[in-house]
């Protein structure tokens, strides 16, 4: 049996419920996975990706902040609360 060598140590930056974040520092690559979808980036176009991320975040929640389709969203919340007789 050949023992494969990997120094590779993956540090656990971050977990979510749609997948995870490590960091390889022997590579300097971060592993980005997020559902079947598996990333690896270098740092600097992790820290592009994220600021690009953070942005959409921040234009999507500006856009939908008044719109209709959040006064849907609150207001389907009632009927599941009705208790069934
Ligand atoms: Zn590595």
């Amino acid at each position: 049996m050949t023992q494969q060598n990997n120094p590779c140590q993956h540090m656990q930056l971050a977990t979510s419920p749609i997948g995870d974040v490590k960091y390889c520092a022997d590579c300097g690559i971060v592993h980005l996975a997020v559902q079947n979808l598996s990333l690896r980036l270098e740092t600097e176009s992790f820290r592009a990706l994220t600021y690009m991320l953070a942005q959409a975040q921040l234009n999507m929640e500006d856009h939908e902040h008044y719109s209709r389709h959040q006064y849907q969203a609150v207001k389907n919340v009632k009927p599941f609360i009705k208790k069934t007789h």
